[in-house]
């Protein structure tokens, strides 16, 4: 009855058992292990290592309830160094299952092995078998058919078993390990002695490419070494699901860690996307606690602050100090033979137009494609707002010496979207409205950590009507809208009227706006934590204001453009994470006319 209580909680399903059995190979040394299943797990899961093996006698009792070889003393709790401690895995596994164990120590020559039957044990008999252990466990769950109904789908159970496999794979670069399913191998993955290396094994996705879209980290300090793989923004998921901690090898779950991370990308991507981040971290095994949950995918950090701010600074300090620009990589094409006629040359150069065009193409962002469409369709006549305007307000003091591009800087506006700009290296491209975007976005989040925004009173209030849940949201969110320099009076029943706005926000309309913010506290202003709600906001009130993709900028505009985004680190990036500049070197031009 123990075994199945603890089964209960250890073993829900076929990857639980991979966790388990695999955490034991690593424990016992192994440097190498295989992990072979049948149908997701649910027919058959074993794991074969070259460990330390087992004599007869601890084969005998490895499956007796909290048999452990891992703690000695109770002293031994406050510094668990290995993976398993609790002495349960074994004897839950093989009360809910048909296993079968061969196992022998190096240095002798006979080999052991015993079976279990859903908690049945039989002898412990001399077989053949190579140094290590193998542990098969069949049939997980036949004779508990309640704990059977759960199990789902094959695929399903694969999918959790191939978790589970990358989550002991990242932290173990010097294991060789390998995952096969119904006889198809899925992984083989050799030791390495990178990260990168280990984690573009498992999601050659993430590394496609360059792979510069990871960056690397590491820091010592405070005795908590941390080291990090980054993915850029430009690399964001929907959900959090390549967010990968590790403490001492052990994959964790932990809220202060999630937030650390989040805190980390603050303004560098949209509210609703999750950076690509894998973090290691070592510190002492007396600095936390393991043992507060069964399969201890939760630890308890004495300190818990101090890996809060190790992990936002490391993080943190990286990320700024990368440039987040896209270096543009020209297609490497087949080239004709060089020294040939102008027809050779002027297929090259259509060859390079071609490259040029399909790079657009895909740069280009859909969505603000359409959103030049949308306005020069459906509101014709409507006034070019002037980037003038929302001239950039200087943001201190000590930004106040205005530094215009010199006047011998070469520049250009093309298809009235994008400015080309001549630099040192080669030039780079610009999109102008995730550029000026960008830094609206900086400028306002700047201005509201200290204080409000400075707003203008219009000299015609205008009115608008509200649902009954948009009055709601005036009233609760009343501190917000003051801060964002956006007064509003009732105006009569369900009617408001708008009496001040937000200056920097001159040229948008101002119901427009604050119609789309009511939406936006109305639908998830409750649910989000006040600086996440502030930080969507500033968002759609950067895109708002920002020049168009499609509007003709004057020469003085986009030199004034330019030299705003010199006051700028962190330019970029426009707030949803996609580029706002992209590189081309001059070199990689010559080498692609064949100048080099
Ligand atoms: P724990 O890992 O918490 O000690 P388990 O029930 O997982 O408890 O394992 C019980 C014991 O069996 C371990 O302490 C270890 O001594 C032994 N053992 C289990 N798997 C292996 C293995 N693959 N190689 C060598 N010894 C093993
Ligand atoms: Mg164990």
């Amino acid at each position: 009855m123990v075994n199945l209580i603890a089964a209960g909680e250890v073993i829900e399903r076929p990857a639980s058992v991979v966790k388990e059995l695999v955490e034991n190979s690593i424990d016992a040394g192994a440097t190498s292990l295989t992990v072979t299943i049948e149908d997701g797990g649910r027919k058959l899961i074993s794991v074969s290592d070259n460990g330390n093996g087992m004599d007869a006698d601890d084969l005998a009792n490895a499956f007796e309830p909290h048999a452990t070889s891992k703690v000695k003393e109770a002293d031994d709790l406050n510094r668990i160094a290995t993976l398993g401690f609790r002495g349960e895995a074994l004897a839950s596994i093989a009360s809910v299952a048909q296993v079968r164990a061969v196992t022998r120590m190096a240095g002798s020559d006979q080999a052991h092995c015993i079976e279990i039957d859903c908690g049945d044990k039989g002898p412990v008999t001399p077989c053949s078998g190579d140094v290590g252990t193998t542990i098969q466990v069949r049939d997980l769950f036949y004779k508990t058919p309640a704990r059977r109904k759960f199990l789902r789908t094959a695929n399903t159970e694969l999918g959790h078993v191939t978790e589970q496999f990358s989550r002991i794979a990242l932290p173990q670069c010097n294991l060789d390990l390998a995952l096969i399913h119904n006889g198809r191998e899925l992984y083989r993955l050799s030791k390495t002695e990178s990260l990168k290396e280990r984690v573009g094994q498992l999601f050659p996705m993430l590394v496609s490419g360059t792979g510069d879209d990871l960056i690397e980290t590491e820091t010592r300090e405070k005795g908590i070494r941390i080291r990090a793989l980054l993915g850029l923004p430009g690399l964001s998921r929907t959900s959090n699901q390549f967010q990968y901690a590790f403490v001492n090898g052990r994959f964790i779950r932990d809220k202060f860690i999630s937030h650390a991370i989040k805190e980390a990308y603050r303004g560098m991507l949209d509210a609703n996307r999750f950076p690509v981040v894998f973090l290691f971290i070592e510190m002492p095994f007396s600095e936390y606690d393991v043992n507060v949950h069964p399969t201890k995918i939760e630890v308890r950090f004495y300190n818990s602050n101090l890996i809060h701010s190790q992990v936002l600074g490391v993080l943190r300090e990286r990320l700024l100090g990368t440039n987040l620009n896209i270096a543009a990589q020209l297609p490497a094409r087949e080239m004709p033979p060089q020294n040939e006629e102008s027809a050779d040359r002027e297929q090259r150069r259509q060859q390079i137009a071609d490259a040029m065009a399909e790079f657009f193409r895909k740069q280009r962002p859909v969505h603000q494609q359409q959103q030049f469409d949308l306005r020069a369709e459906s509101v014709p006549g409507r006034r070019e707002p002037e980037y003038r305007r929302t001239a950039i307000e200087r943001p201190g003091p000590a930004s106040s010496s205005f530094q215009a591009p010199p006047p011998d800087s070469k520049y250009l506006q093309i298809h009235d979207s994008y400015i080309i700009e001549q630099t040192d290296e080669g030039f780079v491209i610009i999109d102008q409205h995730a550029l000026h975007e960008r830094m609206l976005y900086e400028i306002m989040r700047r201005r509201l950590d200290r204080e409000s925004l400075e707003s203008q009173r219009l000299l015609l209030p205008e009115s608008f009507e509200v649902t009954e849940a948009q009055a709601g949201a005036i009233d609760n969110h009343a501190d917000m809208l003051t801060q964002l320099g956006i007064e509003l009076t009732p105006f009569g029943p369900r009617t408001y009227a708008i009496q001040t706005f937000p200056t920097m926000l001159g040229n948008v309309s101002p119901l427009e706006f604050v119609h789309d913010l009511l939406d936006l506290l109305v639908e998830r202003g409750d649910a989000m934590a006040k600086r996440d709600l502030f930080d969507d906001i500033l968002n759609m009130a950067a895109c708002k204001a920002a020049i168009k993709a499609g509007q003709r900028l004057t020469d003085s505009e986009i030199r004034q453009l330019l030299a705003d985004r010199e006051r700028f680190e962190s330019t970029s990036r426009c707030p949803h994470g996609r580029p706002t500049t992209i590189r081309f070197s001059i070199s990689e031009l010559e080498k692609q006319f064949k100048r080099t």
